[in-house]
């Protein structure tokens, strides 16, 4: 078939699930199964019970009351039991005449009229009875269960599935010898009756636990090769000038008594900062500084929690980079925060002869080709934006180190983009230097190992001088009380923020909420300038909002999320969250992180409301209570991995795509440290089986996970 003839429904539905090839058709599992293989007798039956019985039909007639439906009284020796059916084709009436022998499978009820079943499945008892489970898988509407049972047990039964890891390398910790990845899959798919369906169910069977090591495996194996590839590479040495003899410069007047160097870019913008770095500050700024001094290109994971002043770190890297005579460029997810960045750095640098340039989506045409025109020849060596900065018409002269703040908040394709644009920016045959920023930290453990292919630098302790938030649950009901708190805030001089939720597919509904709230304030606080940001305000607008706030002008600040990442104003006290438990935990921890910046005590109040429910629900009742429990970003992280699991947390959170489908790191960290020893040896021992390995589970989906 020509690759551009029409396709059917049906495979472009497959094709929607990602099932194209036959290894991606055996490697979709089910999520259930049903037990086909036994028929039970109605005499043995009891309520409830999810049975098939197999009998003759001894009535077939369709009853108009109370609604119309088909009634068929099925006999299976022992007792009589009503198969009613609401909706219902010709065909299957007559499939269900008077006489046939046929099996139905469903749940029975006993009751007055003897035992019924409500919409079985039914076939024809003919041949003998299934020796396996029969498995369902997850789909979508356009593709019948039957259908996709077909192409799966098609992909199976073709797919190419000999091992690829050499049975001495399955150790006790690892996927189980006795287990092949062709039986474990026959197994997963087509289960012998007496398993223990727990097993399969919480993935604790040894055929689950191949799959999941085999899994893993590819995933780090995919780490790994990208690491090496990585270590290939040629990047600029970037070193600050006290390392490099030949390039001090000596104060020639001082000749004769001992000679001075002048010192150093960063060394200047140390002593110039209104604080001192924190241990944990200089530990990660030793360590960047370490990797760029480095020909290799460096990947580096920066994380540390909200307000631990990870800004600092990304300026004196910046600084090394633009003294070694280097381009750097520094993006953010959002233009408030790019904005805020640019505010700060161009404060901190440019005082010190540094020549910045700042880019955005938003930017008029004028003044965008001008910062080109800087960018292009070099003259402006720090370069702030969003994501503006990795598009087509940006040339750099000389990019040597790139860093990304809130890198979890860009998606994959940008962060695609971002590698590909450097590899299209190299001069001089070399990569820039990559540093990623992320307040969304996962537990260091986690990151070490299942980042083979990332440096992880942590910024374990804030700075010093910060009073712990104190955090409220308040119920709705009691949203008086906590404008009371406002004007006790606003009388101390300080600035509150106030937070509306994003309500998912309706930013209508979102400014509405907002824009109530905010008029509401404004009531309630006479004399008080209360602004009002949200995404659909136009840019200007925004940054004339945020300006207002950030000069202290403006005391209180009610907005949607938008200000959720990075905002910096050190004299806001005070953070309430409307229906704090629609949001995440990790979004309401950054959240949060948006008081307690400066010395004052600060709160963060989470006003929730139970809606009609009488209750919260179990998962945000665990939210708010681990924010109220605890300020520490890496236990928030820890917590949100416990409560909504690490599939969700790596995957869509930290690449946008799920990248583990069977594998759990919470639970599996034995077969994750498995895999990361096993890795290595599979690939210098036998590199062809690990090729295969590879291609066999990431097929086209490597690249992604290198992003
Ligand atoms: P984040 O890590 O969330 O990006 P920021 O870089 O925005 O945090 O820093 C939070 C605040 O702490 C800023 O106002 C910053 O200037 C300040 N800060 C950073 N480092 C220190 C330090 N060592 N001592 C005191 N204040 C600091
Ligand atoms: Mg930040």
């Amino acid at each position: 078939m020509p690759a551009n003839a029409a396709k059917s429904p049906m495979q472009k539905a497959l094709d929607r699930l990602g099932l194209t090839r036959d290894i991606d058709r055996a490697l979709h599992l089910p999520l259930r199964y049903e037990d086909e293989t036994r028929i039970t007798r109605l005499a043995d039956a009891r309520e409830g019970d999810h049975i098939q019985i197999e009998g003759t039909v001894v009535g077939c007639e369709v009853s108009l009351r109370p609604r119309r439906q088909l009634l068929v009284r099925l006999d299976d020796g022992s007792e009589v039991c009503t198969l009613r059916f609401f909706s219902f084709y010709p065909a299957q009436q007559k499939a269900l005449a008077v006489g046939a022998r046929i099996r139905a499978r469903g749940e029975v009820k006993g009751g007055f009229l003897g035992w019924t079943m409500m919409h079985p499945v039914t076939r024809p008892a003919t041949g003998d009875l299934p020796t396996a489970l029969t498995p369902v898988y997850p789909t979508v509407a356009a593709l019948p269960q039957a259908y996709l049972r077909k192409v799966v047990a098609s992909g199976l039964s073709r797919a190419e599935l000999s091992d690829t890891i050499p049975a001495a390398m399955a150790g006790r910790a690892g996927p189980q010898p006795l287990w092949s990845l062709r039986q474990a899959l026959q197994f997963l798919h087509h289960p012998t009756p007496d398993v223990a369906l727990a097993t399969l169910e919480d993935h604790s069977h040894p055929a689950w636990q191949r799959l999941k090591a085999e899994e893993l495996l590819a995933q780090q194996l995919s780490q790994l090769q990208s690491r090496r590839e990585r270590a290939l590479l040629r990047a600029p040495v970037l070193q600050p000038a006290h390392a490099r003899p030949q390039a001090l410069q000596w104060e020639s007047a001082d000749a004769g008594r001992g000679r001075v160097a002048v010192p150093s870019l960063h060394e200047r913008l140390l002593s110039a900062l209104p604080f001192a770095l924190t241990a944990a500050q200089q530990r990660v700024v030793g360590e960047i500084a370490h990797d760029i001094a480095q020909p290799v290109p460096m990947h580096r994971l920066l994380q540390g929690d909200v307000g631990a002043g990870k800004t600092v770190v990304a300026a004196l890297a910046a600084a090394i980079c633009i003294e070694a005579g280097a381009q750097c460029a520094l993006m953010a997810p959002t233009e408030i925060l790019a904005q805020q960045h640019f505010g700060k750095l161009v404060g901190w640098l440019e005082p010190l002869g540094i020549q910045t340039a700042w880019l955005t989506g938003s930017q008029k045409t004028k003044q965008r080709r001008l910062m080109l025109a800087l960018i292009e020849s070099g003259e402006a060596s720090l370069v702030v934006g969003t994501h503006a900065v990795i598009q087509d018409k940006v040339q750099f002269k000389q990019l040597a180190l790139a860093i990304i703040d809130e890198q979890h908040r860009f998606g994959v394709a940008q962060r695609l983009a971002l590698r590909q644009k450097m590899v299209h920016d190299d001069l001089q045959g070399q990569e820039p230097h990559l540093l990623m920023m992320t307040a969304t930290p996962i537990p260091r453990t986690l990151a070490m190992s299942y980042y083979a292919d990332l440096e992880v630098s942590t910024i374990d302790e804030l700075p010093p001088g910060r009073t712990p938030i104190v955090t409220k649950l308040v119920n709705e009901s009691r949203r008086e009380e906590v404008v009371q708190r406002i004007r006790g805030q606003l009388a101390l001089g300080r600035q509150v923020y106030w937070v509306c939720p994003l309500i998912e597919e309706s930013e209508a509904l979102d400014l509405t909420n907002a824009t109530e709230t905010h008029a509401q304030l404004s009531a309630a606080l006479p004399g008080v300038m209360v602004g009002l940001l949200h995404s659909r305000m136009p840019q200007a607008e925004k940054q004339a909002v945020m300006a207002l706030f950030t000069q202290g002008q403006m005391a209180v600040l009610v907005s949607t999320t938008v200000i959720e990442v990075g905002v910096d104003v050190p004299n806001a006290s005070l953070m309430v969250i409307e229906h704090a438990e629609r949001f995440g935990l990790s979004q309401l921890h950054q959240l949060r992180g948006r008081v307690g910046r400066g010395a004052a005590a600060s709160a963060c109040v989470l006003l929730y409301s139970t809606g009609e429910a009488p209750r919260l629900g179990e998962t945000a009742r665990a939210r708010l209570k681990a924010m109220q429990e605890t300020n520490d970003g890496f236990e928030i992280a820890r917590r949100d991995l416990e409560i909504r699991g690490p599939g969700e947390f790596l995957g869509a959170r930290q690449s946008g795509a799920a990248m583990l489908r069977f594998a759990d790191l919470a639970t599996d960290t034995q077969l994750l440290e498995w895999a990361r020893q096993a890795a290595p040896v599979l690939l210098d021992q036998h590199p062809a089986l690990a090729e295969k390995h590879v291609a066999r589970w990431l097929g086209g989906k490597a690249e992604f996970l290198k992003a």
